[in-house]
């Protein structure tokens, strides 16, 4: 456990059981369960829903909401604030319906609303409304039928806000407001000109590409007022950037939103409302740091600083308290869940048997190779080091010559890479390790194929290098021996993970325990904290599809209940994506068969045998599904 820092990054959900199994935590009135993620696979096992898969924990996710809402409502308790926290969450972070409608249920105490920055997130936030003090905020740019659907929720009696981009927007909202007879709920997305920290420091500052300019938010006031509709201009909004890790970012973006929220009042408009945006972030690396995936704050002090800060800028200025309102999503679903595969094949950086002596007729550098090996030591291994590439590359160079042959390259390499290795076991010996050999840990590396896409499922490691905790979830109580880097099932170089964070810093391989060989045992790994951003926005590459998913409910007596379950996309399913038609395709391919029966190369048994292979594929799961385990 203390080597993956699964109590730093965890945050009081996971840990390591004494049989050596992560297990997650939850509470029930107070007193905590936990429950061995591998019982969990067993159970997923047990239902035919094979690995890679997508592990939700509901309870993990009631939490989350509970503790933001706490949280909140303990600042403003204890800070005196004159007004109340409304949460909202962002549909984008995770759209799928059974993370939705678990935040509409459950958030509906503390009426949680949600955020929508298109139609269809919209759609998606009016089919949840509950109750008429859940928010709705709309960000993004908007048309017509965007703007009615709205209204019309309005008219309902629900709090739907629009939030301004731009003045044509605004134009827009007038226009139809007046046609359909329903006065809007108007907020006004303001440009920050805080720097933050981070990944995402573009959201804010005179270049962001989002959020009106000052002269644009005086310019909506005054078009407001002209329309007779000042009065609907209720809401500031300010989102800095996801994963804002320094708190010192956060005070001061608060501290701008509430200066121009009182110009906003200056200038007339009722106001009531004050959106902070997303940017409660998500310590990954459980290092509690201002880098780009942690944070030097915890949630109770991004409250009470949003608190005091709205209260003392406000206060001077005699302007009532608003209602606060965030639109924390990553902060939110992080944590609920995670990716769980399995490891299919390993590849080691082992040399084969080494002879003791040359082999008779053997090159001339195999001999010199065999010398290098014999004398490498902590005196001169900078020297080995550059004669073993040498004589490697010698003897390489020949063969392309056609003067030495496929059994001495062979040798060759197993001899450089011997030397290497032992090389690579004095590193940690060494005061100073050269640069040269920096990489030589993770040249060495085992790789460790595993089953599951990249692209598909952790999306935001190849696209922005974003660092997720990942881990073993059991054996890990034995020493994991091996160092490795994954390989994913894409046919792609950057279908790969060699970044990972541990206790001891960002680190190019991550600690493994060797596979049992012929054992038949599965050894599992996870990726935690995916829950955010990742499930949506993964792609097809290789036309691997979603994978399968499971909701988990963990019961009170420590019992955990398959609440949902879904079966990952076929091949079938896939090749409609990309606009294939399956039927057609069956139909194509029995033609061929058709045609290899008539010119006798196939009989009929066998056609029949391999139409119905290739109708079961089509059936099949895109991920690599071991012998028997075939889904449907
Ligand atoms: N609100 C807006 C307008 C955003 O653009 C984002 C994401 O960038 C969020 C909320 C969610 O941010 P986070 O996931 O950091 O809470």
């Amino acid at each position: 456990a203390a080597l993956y820092g699964v109590d730093a990054w965890g945050a009081g959900y996971y840990s390591v059981n004494e049989r050596g199994e992560v297990q997650v935590h939850v509470e029930h009135e107070g007193a905590p369960v936990a429950v061995s993620l591998l019982d969990i696979v067993q159970g997923m096992r047990a239902r035919h829903l094979d690995m890679p898969a997508v592990l939700r924990v509901r309870n993990v996710l009631d939490h989350r909401i509970a503790v933001l809402n706490e949280s909140f409502a303990r600042a403003i308790r204890e800070g005196g604030y004159g007004n109340v926290y409304r949460g909202v969450f962002p549909i984008k972070v995770n759209q799928q319906c059974h993370v939705i409608e678990e935040i509409a249920n459950y958030g509906r105490r503390y009426h949680h609303g949600f955020e929508a920055g298109s139609k269809a997130e919209l759609i998606i936030a009016l089919s949840q409304l509950r109750d008429t003090e859940s928010l709705v905020v709309c960000n993004g740019y908007k048309d017509a039928e965007f703007i009615d659907l709205g209204l019309y929720a309005r008219r309902m009696g629900y709090p739907v806000f629009f939030v301004l981009e731009s003045l044509h927007e605004l134009r827009m909202v007038i226009e139809r407001s007046r046609r359909l007879q329903i006065a809007p709920l108007i907020g006004v997305r303001m440009r920050s000109a805080v720097k933050v920290d981070g990944h995402w420091s573009q959201d804010s500052g005179d270049r962001s590409i989002f959020g009106l300019s000052t002269t644009a938010l005086l310019q909506v006031a005054a078009e407001l007022r002209e329309a007779g509709m000042l009065d609907c201009l209720q809401m500031l909004h300010c989102h800095l950037g996801s994963q804002v890790p320094n708190i010192r970012n956060v005070r001061s973006g608060v501290l701008e939103a509430c200066q121009f929220y009182a110009g906003l009042v200056a200038e007339g408009a009722p106001m009531g409302y004050l959106d902070l945006g997303g940017g409660l972030a998500v310590d990954y690396e459980g290092a509690s740091a201002n880098t780009t995936h942690s944070m030097n704050y915890q949630l109770d002090e991004y409250c009470v600083n949003i608190v005091e800060t709205v209260r003392e800028t406000l206060d001077p200025l005699a302007i009532a308290h608003p209602v606060l309102v965030s639109e924390s999503g990553r902060a939110t679903v992080a944590y609920s869940s995670m990716l769980l595969f399995n490891v299919l094949d390993v590849r080691d950086c082992l040399p084969g048997p080494l002879p003791s002596a040359p082999p008779e007729g053997g090159s001339e550098l195999i001999a010199h190779l065999l010398e290098v090996l014999q004398r490498v030591c902590a005196k001169n291994y900078q020297e080995c080091y550059n004669d073993a590439l040498f004589y490697r590359d010698e003897l390489r160079e020949l063969f392309h010559r056609g003067q030495a042959s496929l059994r001495d390259r062979a040798l060759a390499e197993d001899l450089c890479l011997a030397v290497l290795q032992r090389i690579n076991a004095l590193l940690p010996q060494l005061e100073r390790v050269p640069p040269e050999l920096e990489s030589l840990p993770e040249q060495l590396s085992d790789i460790y194929y595993a089953n599951f896409s990249l692209f598909q499922s952790l999306p935001d490691i190849w696209a922005i290098d974003q660092l997720f905790p990942i881990m073993p979830i059991h054996r890990l109580a034995e020493y994991p021996s091996r160092e490795a880097i994954l390989a994913d099932l894409t046919c792609d170089c950057d279908g790969r993970i060699d970044r990972f964070t541990l206790p001891s810093g960002e680190r190019s391989t991550l600690p493994l325990h060797p596979l049992r060989e012929g054992e038949g045992e599965d050894y599992y790994i996870g990726v935690f904290l995916v829950g955010a951003y990742q499930e949506t926005l993964g792609d097809l590459h290789n036309l691997f599809g979603d994978t399968n998913v499971v909701n988990v409910a963990v019961n009170p007596d420590g019992s955990f209940d398959f609440a949902r379950e879904f079966h990952g996309d076929s091949i079938a399913d896939v090749l409609s994506y990309v606009e294939y038609e399956p039927k057609h395709m069956q139909e194509q391919f029995r033609r061929v068969a058709e045609e290899a029966v008539r010119s006798g190369r196939i009989s009929v048994e066998e056609r029949q045998r391999i139409l119905q292979a290739f109708r079961d594929s089509l059936q099949g799961y895109t991920y690599f599904e071991k012998e028997g385990s075939w889904q449907r």
